[in-house]
């Protein structure tokens, strides 16, 4: 088949990003997400079905089924700013290696076209969607959330020992990769266990950086408007005094690696 013509579903592109891969961005928001991390501020990424959200008292559909070529199009618009910015293209969601075939050919597309491309990822998924998508990625933008299995399965679904295994092999691998934690009062906002994540992202080959992202309320009205409860409401983000005190920890940890606050 065509890439162009491969479809995928999408919930959102937004446009001039500046903090999801290197220079300025357009992002492409799939659907479907393999975890279920209870601070996740697009909980309408989730589900692959498409969905009802209601907000300010309106009600409208998330999800719509896309072409690559039709993305493409939207993508191209912004080419201007790619170039002079050494920005592109990343494929956020939800978990874009939820929707491989769709996640390649768009990848593709945009290499084609000669943008960079970039992936956010949780990197749950086989070993063999992660060699399909790694040669068509520069930069993997990875989250990190927890080292300790059990505690990752009560707050994200699921535990941690596939995305670790494959952290360790897209590292290898990759050609750029960053890895991201968002640091969540009461899961993982301890020095311990901010140092625990930063001396394993220090033992892989290729991480330079280490992005502490500090938990936000952002988005949790959207968990009423598709019926559903947010349950982090009884905790407040971090100050940044706190988010100070976390990145000490990881530097102390890792002092080879490039430790900031946001991405
Ligand atoms: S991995 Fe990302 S998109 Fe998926 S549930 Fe967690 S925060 Fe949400």
């Amino acid at each position: 088949m065509n890439i162009y013509e491969q479809t995928g579903r999408i919930f959102d592109i937004q446009r001039y990003s500046i903090h999801d891969g290197p220079g300025i961005r357009t992002i492409v928001f799939l659907k479907g997400c393999y975890l279920r991390c209870r601070w996740c501020c697009n909980p309408e990424s989730q589900e692959y079905k498409l969905q009802e959200l209601t907000q300010g008292g309106k009600t409208r559909t998330v999800g719509r089924d896309v072409t690559v070529g039709e993305v493409m199009d939207e993508i191209r618009r912004d080419a201007v700013y790619y170039s002079r910015s050494g920005g592109g293209v990343t494929l956020s969601g939800g978990e874009c290696m939820a929707q491989p075939e769709f996640s390649e050919a768009l990848l593709r597309a945009v290499h084609e076209y000669g943008y960079t491309t970039a992936i956010e990822t949780t990197a749950f998924a086989s070993r063999e969607v992660v060699d399909r998508l790694l040669p068509h990625v520069d930069y993997f933008l990875l989250d990190i959330k927890h080292m300790d299995s059990e505690k990752h399965r009560q707050f994200c679904g699921k535990p941690n020992d596939v995305i670790l295994e494959n952290a360790r092999y897209i590292a290898q691998n990759a050609k750029n990769l960053v890895i991201r934690v968002p640091t969540v009062p009461t899961f993982n906002a301890s020095a311990e266990e901010i140092a625990a994540i930063a001396r394993f992202a220090d033992s892989l080959p290729r991480v330079g950086e280490l992005h502490l992202l500090p938990y936000h309320r952002l988005g949790q009205d959207k968990y009423a408007g598709i019926g559903r409860e947010y349950t982090l409401s009884h905790i407040t983000p971090p100050t940044n005094e706190e988010m100070e005190q976390l990145a000490a920890a990881a530097r102390a940890a890792a002092p080879r690696l490039h430790v900031q606050i946001g991405g």
